[in-house]
């Protein structure tokens, strides 16, 4: 897929209106559209990076940001116990990076 198709290149450009949570020059955060936990927020970076599989090294400050900002908001939102995680392969829908950040008593990840 190229940037152009992908649904969150569609959301970064403001192409697809969304709700977002936070931006900063570099990633954008928003609510999951389909919750899987209580808290389901989604950390996007700007750039089309397609999966974890195909980061490269000058992408570093993309991911240090992603984990900067779910750090800002599990504290902001004083979460005491959350879960960060990265699909890849058949579990991942979207194929622009993003990171969940899940948080609640239940998490029903149940679809692949
Ligand atoms: P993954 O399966 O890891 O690729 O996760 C993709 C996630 O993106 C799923 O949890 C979807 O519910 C979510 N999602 C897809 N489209 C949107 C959208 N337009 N806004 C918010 N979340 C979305
Ligand atoms: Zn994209």
């Amino acid at each position: 897929m190229t940037s152009k198709q992908c649904i969150f290149c569609k959301i970064v450009k403001g192409e697809i209106k969304s709700k977002l949570i936070a931006k900063t020059d570099k990633v954008i955060v928003l609510n999951d559209i389909n919750p899987v936990a209580k808290v389901h927020i989604l950390i996007v970076p700007k750039k089309h990076i397609e999966s974890v599989s195909a980061l490269s090294a000058t992408e570093g400050e993309d991911l240090v940001e992603m984990f900067k900002v779910a750090t800002e908001i599990a504290n902001k939102d004083k979460l005491s116990a959350y879960r960060l995680s990265f699909n890849a392969g058949r579990y991942q829908h979207v194929p622009h990076l993003h990171m969940h950040l899940l948080a609640g008593s239940k998490i029903q990840w149940n679809r692949l």
